[in-house]
């Protein structure tokens, strides 16, 4: 695998989940996987070892002097690409001043390292890469690598984490990614005259995926594709989408180490516990006991939908429920929080930061999950909170229309307002009727979105690529 992140190494993003516990769930099944990402300024490495000794990579015309070493994750192998020049520095893809402007040099140097340690290393069979910044790897086994006899054979597979991040350069950058003419055309990496690494990795890839079955429909219509809709649809037959698994060993009510009381499918009475005490932690009176408190922690981004639960504040607080917000983001919804808190002290509380272990007490103790979505490639909380026995209330968009169904939440489907009350007016209706809520809490604990069954797919999916000629 080719990735620019990976858990517990580096982190900014889901992406790093899937690195970190993906690899782990295939060798478990038997897969050999090797990853290989940059050794950053601010990654965390506590051991590793050099297992391939300077030496130069070309970044076109540019040398570049690389190491690697290698550092053990749960059993598989990570190899770190070390350049200080490119990679130790502070940020990891922008700094103050915006997105690195060598970016393009840095992670064509990631990819050609990937395959020097194919090469001389760590000999696969499938080169899978993520995003646009391992994309170059297949691009470059197409291209510069295509008669190269140690690659002969070797299949390659793009996962699509989210489609809004392209790598788009100027054209001007070509050479110094070591690419030519040869791959600027509509076939290839051109994208309105400019380079665009991800559309080369969709055309260059032998087999696609994405982050859940409906996203990978979605990313083919205009409304989702982000210009590269018809290129995906282009490849549609080779694309997929697999569900990302949830690490249960974190996110579980009966071990949870953030819960003030555990609880389990069987017997949820833990869960009040864990309502009450979340109450006195955000400064909410015990009369909200009564009431049903909907939980959200969430990146505070326009693409969480926080633009219908603002049109929709003055109705929603009508319907009688407490609020438990955790986020941080865009000032423009901080401020929209805390307005709300100032105007209903008493039944909504807003804690403006990131704060894993709340995350998980609002989990416990909410009775209502909601997650709005414009967009979604897959999604976390709702998979957690199907865990927790607290219903989703979900926008029917990527991971969230695959995971939340009629026997364990509440979806809609039209980006509005009025649609997004609609669904929230039936789950208080059914929260009025224990029964009914019962059996909503109990369906969604059962479902299972362990990292395993995801892995099981992909390991089809590398299998019926060993098998293509
Ligand atoms: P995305 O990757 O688009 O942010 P996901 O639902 O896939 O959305 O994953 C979000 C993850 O980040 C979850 O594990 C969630 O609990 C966590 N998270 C988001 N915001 C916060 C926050 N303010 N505090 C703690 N955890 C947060």
């Amino acid at each position: 695998m080719v990735a620019s992140e990976a858990a517990p190494f580096i982190k900014t993003g889901g992406l790093a989940d899937v690195l970190g516990a993906l690899p782990a769930a295939l060798a478990e099944r038997g897969e050999q996987v090797a990853v290989v990402l940059p050794w950053y300024g601010e990654a965390r490495v506590e051991a590793s070892r050099c297992v391939l000794e300077e030496f130069p990579v070309c970044g076109g015309p540019a040398r570049y002097g690389v190491r690697v070493h290698e550092a053990v994750w749960r059993g598989v192998p990570y190899f770190l690409v070390e350049c200080a020049e490119l990679f130790g520095r502070k940020g990891i893809y922008f700094d103050e001043k915006g997105d690195f402007p060598d970016n393009h040099v840095r992670f064509a140097v990631l990819n050609k390292a990937a395959l020097a340690v194919a090469r001389r290393r760590f000999r696969p069979d499938i080169v899978h890469c993520h995003d646009w910044q391992g994309s170059l790897a297949a691009i470059y086994l197409r291209s510069v690598f295509a008669g190269d006899p140690v690659f002969l054979g070797v299949k390659t597979l793009l996962t699509i984490h989210n489609l809004g991040y392209q790598g788009i350069f100027p054209a001007e950058t070509l050479p110094a990614m070591g690419l030519d003419a040869t791959v600027f055309h509509i076939q290839g990496v051109e994208f309105y005259g400019k380079v665009n690494l991800l559309k080369g990795g969709i055309l260059y890839s032998d087999a696609l995926t994405t982050v859940s079955r409906a996203y990978a429909r979605e990313i083919q219509t205009p409304e989702y594709g982000c210009g590269l809709e018809a290129v995906l649809a282009a490849r549609s037959s080779v694309l997929t989408g697999i569900l990302n698994g949830a690490d249960y060993s974190e996110w579980s009510p009966e071990t949870d180490r953030y819960l003030p009381a555990h609880y389990s499918r069987e017997d949820l009475a833990g869960k009040q516990v864990c309502k009450r005490a979340l109450l006195a932690e955000l400064g909410l009176p015990e009369a909200c006991m009564e009431r049903p408190l909907v939980g959200i922690v969430s990146r505070l981004v326009s693409q969480k939908g926080f633009d219908l639960i603002e049109e929709a504040a003055p109705e929603l607080m009508k319907c009688g429920v407490c609020l438990a917000v955790l986020g941080t983001g865009e000032s423009r919804y901080e401020t929209f929080f805390r307005t709300l808190v100032a105007a209903h002290p008493d039944r909504a509380a807003a804690r403006i930061a990131y704060d894993n272990p709340l995350a998980h007490r609002i989990e416990g103790g909410a009775d209502i999950f909601l997650m709005p979505s414009r967009y979604e490639p897959c999604g976390l909380n709702q998979i957690y909170s199907l865990r927790y026995g607290t219903v989703p209330v979900v926008r029917a968009t990527g991971g969230l229309d695959d995971t939340v169904d009629e026997e364990t939440g509440f979806k809609f489907r039209e980006y509005s307002a009025a649609a997004m009350m609609g669904a929230l007016k039936e789950a208080l209706a059914a929260y009025r009727n224990p029964e009914r809520w019962r059996a909503l809490q109990r369906a969604g604990m059962a479902r299972d979105y362990s990292w395993a069954a995801s892995a099981a797919q992909y390991s089809a999916c590398y299998r019926k690529l060993r098998l293509a000629s």
